[in-house]
């Protein structure tokens, strides 16, 4: 009998996208899976089932999808862990740094579970980078969130009723939804420019055409060796906070994405930083998950404070969920398939992508810095 790959709907609020497409129903089947995909699983990220049965995927009751060999999601499914067999394996972004308690459960339940978040960006696991992913569609989106907010143009307009300046972006992380962000902006017309604390950032920031901000604050070590930005010392933030207001109170926009692994995010841009802007402008904050690059921001909301707008869009890749899912679902698909064997998911625990993602293995918490915080 083949192995069984269960696709069950989404649960959380607002949660548009599914881990599978009918593309990639296709094919697992062709690597000798059998997909089973919960009834209107696809229908709110633009997959009508028809589309995944036409692909080979069999229609199933939320409890198989659930039961299967395999369980791939998006939000793990937390009320219902029960529903998983032991020994199955779960695959679907878990949070698992910042919900310890949900891996604890998963190891009880004897579940294998891998935390998509936690690929190892090595350039063979490039195709399994779901964050990438999802951050490419956050930082298009927050870009249109922000021009539909502004109450001006992004572009230069030449017209008989005057000339428009174009609208002046700054981003605040030049990580991949950060560039993705520049590079939008710039395609509406606006003036871009860009800071990370990471020097590497530079050259990627004028890859899109945007400016560098130089500041004068030493941050050179702030690299770590996965290439993922460090914490700034306390002083260091302080001064960079300082040093940053001038540009933010240029600037008509403000995308801000700095985030560290595992810590809230630092803020960038306090109240009074807020208030040093001009009426009219617009902050998009995609930390806003992580606590807000802004003081001010309040996830999920859209908060007016004195003439500057600040939105603090949580989950902004679920907006767009077709593409969302598609690229989502290619990343889970890529990680099932590299670790698959004569049609089966044989992941082999001495393999640095493999020890990267795996969170539960054999009742236990199996990853180390997750297994610390557990037991911390
Ligand atoms: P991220 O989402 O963790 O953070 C976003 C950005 O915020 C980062 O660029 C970070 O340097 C920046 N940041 C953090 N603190 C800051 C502060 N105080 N001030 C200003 N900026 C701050 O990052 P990400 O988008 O996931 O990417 C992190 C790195 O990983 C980048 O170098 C990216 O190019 C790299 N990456 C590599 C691969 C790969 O090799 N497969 C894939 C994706 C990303």
């Amino acid at each position: 009998m083949a192995v069984t790959i269960g696709v069950p709907r989404e649960t959380r609020p607002g949660e548009d996208r599914v881990a599978m497409s009918p593309e990639m129903a296709a094919r697992l089947r062709k690597a000798g899976y059998e997909v089973l995909v919960e009834r209107g699983a696809g229908e709110s990220a633009y997959f009508p089932d028809a589309e995944f049965e036409a692909q080979g995927a069999r229609l199933t009751g939320r409890d198989e999808a659930l039961g299967a060999d395999v369980v791939v999601t998006v939000s793990p499914p937390e009320d219902e862990l029960q529903k998983l067999r032991p020994g199955a394996a779960l695959v679907g972004f878990l949070q698992p740094l910042d919900r310890p308690e949900l891996a604890r459960a998963l190891a009880e339940r004897g579940v294998t579970a891998f935390a998509m978040e936690l690929v190892p960006r090595i350039t063979r696991a490039q195709k399994m980078d779901a964050l990438s992913a999802m951050s490419t569609v956050a930082g298009y989106k927050a870009v249109l969130l922000a021009a539909d907010a502004l109450p001006k143009f992004f572009p230069l307009l030449t017209t008989a009723a005057g000339t428009i300046r174009p609208a002046q972006v700054l981003v605040l992380g030049a990580g991949v939804a950060g560039l993705q962000a520049l590079a939008t902006a710039r395609r509406l017309g606006a003036v871009t420019s860009a800071y990370d604390v990471r020097a590497a950032a530079r050259e990627q920031v004028e890859s899109v055409g945007a400016r560098f901000v130089e500041l004068e604050l030493d941050t050179g070590d702030a690299e770590d060796r996965g290439g993922y930005a460090k914490a700034l010392a306390e002083d260091q933030q302080a001064r960079q906070v300082e040093l940053l207001a001038r540009h933010v109170a240029k600037a008509d926009v403000v995308i801000s994405t700095a985030l560290i692994p595992g810590r809230p995010a630092p803020v960038l841009i306090t109240e009074r930083g807020v208030e040093g802007m001009q009426s009219g402008s617009v902050i998009v904050d995609l930390a806003a998950a992580n606590g807000g690059n802004c003081a001010v921001t309040r996830p999920d909301e859209r908060v007016r404070h004195g003439g500057v707008q600040i939105l603090g869009p949580t989950n902004l890749a679920a907006s767009m969920p077709l593409h969302a899912s598609q690229m989502y679902a290619r990343t889970v698909a890529a990680l099932l398939t590299e670790f698959t064997t004569d049609g089966a998911f044989t992941p082999g625990f001495d393999d640095e992508i493999v020890q990267g993602a795996c969170v539960t293995h054999g009742g236990e918490v199996v990853h180390e810095r997750v297994r610390d915080l557990v037991s911390g």
